[in-house]
């Protein structure tokens, strides 16, 4: 499972790190960080809803 972030999507809605701060982080703007994109499989919950709830459509999940 691999998380990706198009950091070029992202509007800095904080949806993701306030929901999974173990994945993602904030910038100085509010804009999202990747900070774990191969989570373990007990993340996969956070993982997912990360991707079905960015309103940008800037977070994606491959499994590799
Ligand atoms: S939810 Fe999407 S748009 Fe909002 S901060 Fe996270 S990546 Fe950016």
């Amino acid at each position: 499972m691999r998380l990706h972030l198009d950091s070029s999507k992202c509007e800095a809605h904080g949806l993701c790190y306030s929901r999974a701060p173990q994945l993602f982080d904030s910038d100085d703007d509010g804009n999202a960080v990747l900070i774990d994109a191969e989570p373990s499989e007990k993340d996969r919950n956070f993982a997912e809803l990360c991707v079905q709830t960015c309103p940008e459509g800037a977070i994606t999940l491959t499994e590799e």
